[in-house]
């Protein structure tokens, strides 16, 4: 049996994507994705769009949310719950919670980028922002970007967004336990996103997973847009040795501005168990 190519990860407009949840879609139907899932971060509204245009394409989808969560000293983690029933008040109060916080953290970032020669920022990446409830760095690096102040979104992330850098204001998201508790109540799958992105040791990773694994989460992204075949395989010696069912996700955000489009992951190890092996779709 071929391998079924599932994308388990992506944005839209409703978050810090570039196309409506629609185009989204439209857009994994027409790259050979047969499993989709929308994970906006800590955002729900676009999955109705986004179901309702999979059901005409009859591309099979579940229902997700990427949720921004802060581990140990200032880390931010993604969690990535799969599955979910999108009108679970517990999920849906807790989302529009971590939400909250987000426009008067735009308003500081814009305040620190001004000391830096960077001014007008706080309307700038507004009127990048699809959802004014969802706010992000992506908005404010499309507006630097558009300034010529740098070439790309990385290098906006470089020198001024990421964590350390001029424009970077510290935030206290959701703790691990309540996403992984708001997922697995909405009957979802918590999966970790992307973890060789966090810039932890060794052992700060390894209390990450126990303690998520703890909490019942039961998934990692071996595969992910934003890692490489060493990272791919250091996962899957992860997913191995943790238990952890194993997820595939391009974190697609937009035609030319991801670290790979939509549905063009490679296949996951064959002896890890797949995270679809437990969603219903
Ligand atoms: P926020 O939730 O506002 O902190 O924004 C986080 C988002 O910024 C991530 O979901 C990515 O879309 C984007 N991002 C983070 N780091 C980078 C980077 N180095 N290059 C490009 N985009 C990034
Ligand atoms: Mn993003
Ligand atoms: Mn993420
Ligand atoms: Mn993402």
């Amino acid at each position: 049996m071929s391998p079924l190519n599932a994308d388990l990860h992506c944005h839209s407009t409703v978050s810090d994507g570039l196309l409506a949840p629609a185009g989204v879609v439209r857009r994994a139907h027409a790259n050979g994705v047969e499993l989709l899932a929308l994970t906006d971060h800590d955002e729900l509204g676009g999955l109705a769009e986004a179901r309702a245009t999979a059901a005409e394409l009859g591309l099979a989808f579940v229902d997700g949310v990427e949720i921004s969560i802060t581990w140990g000293d200032d880390q931010t983690v993604h969690i990535v719950g799969l599955g979910i029933d999108p009108a679970n008040p517990a999920l849906v109060a807790g989302l529009q919670q971590v939400r909250s916080g987000r426009d008067a953290r735009a308003v500081n970032m814009a305040a620190e980028l001004d000391k830096v020669g960077i001014h007008g920022a706080y309307e700038g990446a507004l009127r990048h922002v699809g959802n004014p409830a969802l706010v992000s760095r992506s908005h404010f690096a499309r507006y630097i970007v558009e300034k010529g102040h740098a070439r790309d979104a990385k290098e906006v992330f470089d020198h001024w967004l990421a964590k350390g850098k001029p424009g970077y204001v510290p935030h206290v998201w959701a703790t691990l336990e309540q996403a992984v508790t708001w997922i697995v109540g909405a009957g979802g799958t918590a999966v970790i996103a992307h973890p060789a992105r966090y810039r932890l040791t060794r052992a700060e990773r390894r209390q990450l997973f126990v303690a998520f694994r703890a909490l019942g989460g039961r998934g990692i992204e071996v595969l992910s847009g934003s890692q490489g075949v060493e990272e791919a395989r250091e996962y899957a010696s992860v997913a191995r040795e943790f238990g952890f069912l194993a997820s595939r996700g391009s974190d697609f955000h937009g035609p030319g501005e991801s670290w790979m489009d939509i549905g063009k992951l490679p296949d996951l190890p064959d002896d890890l168990m797949p995270v679809w092996a437990e969603l219903k779709f």
